[in-house]
């Protein structure tokens, strides 16, 4: 089953539409987390880098360029030609999504589907986007326009590589900024792939720029750089902090953060116990667990907390863990050694600290970084389980009784990023919905993200929103125009 690395085209960084070396020449390994095999070799960008890449960008927003100069809704046509060319090679790209990540092929497919569909909608507002007109006290006709904040740098995570890129570079080409991305070392090859398609399409020289490299040097190079007018960045909450403080230091460029979570699914005791523990199952296993909005603290009613632990675990046991190219497979590698490590190192906390180990806990198979779907009950909330986010495939049971109960310590985090509440009483749910601390609340699903609907974080979680039209004003200033007028009516 396991399949041959297709052929890479492009292992270089992505300038002013041309595949060139860094200036070091110096190149960095992309690994295959299915084996733990290098996969190939690929430009390591760093400061220089940065530099020639944010010059061509700010070369192609100029006056009178052809970017600027476009209409709008040639843009639009634009975006809707690249997701045109992402569709007619979705094969090609999934492939190498679950080469370089290790997602199963069939999640790599629905991650490129769910790519076009963003494209394709922040395609459809480029000739959308309007200012007012105000009625100013005074003598004045006064409108606003609202025009594109100008070079963006975006750093994204390697746990959504190809729809991360979709979710930064949507709105960003639909307001008409230009930009310079950086993949996350572990999975650089589809971005870059990403570029090839966008030179295709037909977007001018500059307008969008890929460095691929590491984090301190070519993604901190980004967060400094003082003609980058915005940075948009998805991963930890650590570095979140490290980005805000370089904007703060440098140039206030515009910031917005989707970062980490330790997002609560409250289990209400009048639910079809079966049908919960499945949707609680998708919520924490999905892409292993390395989902920002994971439902990683799992709240279930006292009086059913059991039956729903009993189904947990059937539902981990019975997941089939492997090779992410076979069909049948649901949960292939973690990322990394690192990220192994970790989500390890953290079951061993769990089971010192004393949850119960209801099923997994242990790497399965000698090669590659796969580690069982775990299932921890009696689960308590000072528990590093219960505060930390694992990012892996581990699940937390913990047991409530009350709604004020439930609300308090679902909020007790520093984190707010998403939440959900499965019950048939509407007033249950209201009242959750209302007092939960997070930017997205699920009641009776999970994980119901779409292109139209705002994706962000309450507290550590993040700053600002993406997906909708409000991920749109990310990338807008707001220009108010006044003219004196010499009587008004
Ligand atoms: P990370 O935050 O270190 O990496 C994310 C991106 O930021 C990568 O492109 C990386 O190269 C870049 N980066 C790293 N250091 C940087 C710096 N100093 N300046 C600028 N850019 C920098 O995340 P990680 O190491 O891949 O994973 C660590 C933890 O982050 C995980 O355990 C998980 O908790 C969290 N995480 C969250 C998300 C999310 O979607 N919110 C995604 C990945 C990881």
């Amino acid at each position: 089953m396991m399949r041959k690395v297709p052929d890479i085209k492009y292992t270089k960084l992505f300038i002013n539409n041309e595949f060139v070396d860094s200036a070091s020449g110096k190149t960095f390994p992309t690994i295959n987390p299915t084996t733990g095999n290098v996969i190939t070799k690929v430009s390591e960008g760093d400061k220089a880098d940065v530099d020639k890449a944010v010059a061509a960008a700010k070369q192609a927003f100029s006056r009178g360029s052809a970017w600027r100069n476009m209409n709008a809704s040639a843009r639009g046509k634009l975006m809707n030609k690249f997701a045109d060319l992402i569709a007619r090679d979705t094969e090609y790209i999934a492939t190498l999504e679950t080469f370089d990540n290790g997602k199963t092929y069939a999640n790599a497919v629905f991650d490129i589907e769910a790519s076009i569909e963003v494209i394709r909608y922040y395609a459809g507002w480029c000739d959308k986007i309007f200012g007012d007109t105000i009625p100013a006290d005074g003598n004045l006709v006064t409108f606003t326009r609202k025009e594109p904040v100008g070079v963006v740098g975006q750093i994204i995570p390697w746990n959504y590589p190809f729809l991360m890129l979709a979710w930064k570079w949507g709105p960003a080409l639909a307001t008409g900024c230009t930009l310079v991305l950086k993949p996350a070392e572990q999975t650089p090859l589809t971005a870059l792939y990403a570029a090839a398609l966008a030179k295709e399409a037909g977007f001018p020289p500059g307008v969008v720029n890929v460095i691929t490299g590491y984090g301190p040097t070519a993604g901190a190079a980004i967060a400094e750089h003082p003609d980058i007018r915005k940075i948009a960045f998805t991963g930890s909450t650590e570095v979140g902090h490290l980005i805000m403080a370089a904007s703060a230091k440098n140039n206030l460029k515009r910031v917005s953060l989707e970062l980490g979570g330790k997002s609560p699914l409250v289990v209400f005791d009048d639910v079809d116990v079966k049908e919960a523990a499945e949707i609680a199952y998708n919520a924490i296993f999905a892409n292993h667990g390395q989902n920002c909005c994971a439902g990683s603290r799992t709240f279930v009613h006292a009086k059913v907390y059991d039956q729903f632990v009993t189904c947990a675990k059937q539902l981990a046991l019975k997941t089939k863990v492997g090779d992410p190219f076979d069909p049948v497979t649901q949960q292939g590698p973690q990322i990394d050694q690192d990220m192994f490590d970790k989500v390890l190192g953290l079951i061993k906390s769990g089971q010192e600290e004393g949850a119960v180990l209801e099923a997994g806990g242990e790497r399965q198979g000698k090669l590659g970084y796969f580690v069982k779907p775990t299932v921890f009950s009696n689960v308590t909330d000072d528990m590093r389980i219960a505060k930390e986010e694992i990012f892996g495939p581990v699940q937390t049971i913990l047991k409530f009784e009350t709604m004020d109960e439930v609300i308090e310590r679902a909020n007790n985090t520093n984190y707010g990023l998403a939440s959900g509440i499965l019950t048939k009483d509407i007033d249950k749910a209201l009242v959750f919905a209302q007092a939960v601390q997070a930017g997205s609340v699920w009641i009776n699903c999970y994980d119901a993200i779409t292109p139209q609907t705002p994706f962000g974080g309450f507290k550590q979680s993040g700053i600002g929103r993406e997906l909708g039209s409000e991920g749109l004003k990310e990338y807008l200033e707001t220009k108010t125009v006044s003219i004196k007028v010499p009587t008004r009516n």
